[in-house]
């Protein structure tokens, strides 16, 4: 049977050494501040919006939300955005996805000062992941790196298979563990023979959002499996993309959803706001 990674009790680490982080800003009168905005009533949304802020305060991070109805227009989101670029009390900007439609994301996301910009998503800071040469890292994929580590996976020299291609998961995903040195393929819709580029990976990394995507028969028997999906069962209970009970028998280590790869997203956002609070205030982070 394979270890199950602990993904509460790593972020859970990781949060309880912001908050140390942030006690020690606090004496050097540094307040690190993320702003949350949050359009629509997306109840998803609303409840990770939630959680964000509720860790923030654990960790002393001041939070201040803005909840904008669904009829915002472009001009007023980018107009906010704007007076939070100059705020000086807000060291991260989160805007919240998916946007109502109508709203331009990535022109949102664009309107983002990059060094506020906690989650990663500018093309700025997305270039710099590219060249290795960056302040804030995307916080899923970075939380992965950091379950990786936890369970005692070596990264460097591995074949790694990421399943997914998006922008704020399977690309930088993928990124990262080639930082790690991981020899990477990334598998897509489009992907001919998936079963055996699957098989043929020690960490195998399912960021498609198909829940039991993953069966066993796509699983080398020692693998690392990390499961970053987030859908809900035929009993509408929370389940990943994995086939956890079958995929279980034979990985080396796996994620449950939830527990898994889920709480050290949030945990590698109020990371990055300290960073972020650090450069801000020139110190080194
Ligand atoms: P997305 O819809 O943008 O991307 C899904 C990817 O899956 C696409 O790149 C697509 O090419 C690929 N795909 C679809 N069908 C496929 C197939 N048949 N074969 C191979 N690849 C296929 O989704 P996303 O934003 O990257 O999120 C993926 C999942 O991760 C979702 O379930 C999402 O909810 C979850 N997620 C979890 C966290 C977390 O904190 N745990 C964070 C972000 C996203």
């Amino acid at each position: 049977m394979a270890q199950i990674i602990d993904g509460k009790g790593v972020a859970a680490n990781v949060r309880e050494s912001v908050r140390e982080d942030v006690e020690a800003l606090k004496k050097n009168g540094v307040t690190p501040g993320l702003a949350v905005v949050i359009v629509g009533d997306d109840p998803a949304s609303r409840t990770y919006v939630n959680n964000k802020k509720k860790a923030c305060a654990q960790a002393g991070i001041y939070s201040e939300e803005y909840a904008l109805p669904a009829t915002t227009s472009q001009a007023e989101l980018m107009e906010l955005v704007d007076k939070l670029n100059h705020k000086k009390d807000i060291n991260g900007i989160l805007v919240q996805s998916p946007l109502p439609k109508g709203l331009d994301e990535t022109a949102v996301v664009e309107a983002i000062a990059p060094e506020k910009d906690v989650d990663a998503f500018h093309p700025s800071n997305v270039g710099r992941i590219m060249i290795g040469n960056f302040h804030f890292l995307p916080c899923t994929p970075a939380g992965v790196i950091e379950l990786l580590k936890s369970a005692g996976v070596e990264i460097s020299g591995k074949n790694c298979v990421v399943i997914g291609r998006s922008n704020i998961v399977g690309k930088p995903m993928a990124m990262l563990l080639l930082h790690q040195n991981g020899t990477v393929t990334i598998c897509h819709s489009k992907t001919h023979n998936l079963k055996e580029i699957c098989r043929n990976a020690d960490i195998l990394i399912a960021a498609v959002g198909r829940r039991h995507f993953v069966t066993a028969d796509m699983v080398k028997p020692g693998a690392a499996v990390i499961d970053v999906g987030i859908n809900r069962d035929e009993n509408g209970k929370l389940c990943g993309d994995v086939d956890f009970a079958e995929v279980e028998k034979i990985a080396s280590c796996i994620t449950p959803v939830p527990g898994g790869v889920g709480p050290m997203t949030i945990a590698m956002l109020l990371r990055n706001t300290v960073t972020a609070a650090k450069l801000q205030n020139g110190l080194e982070a």
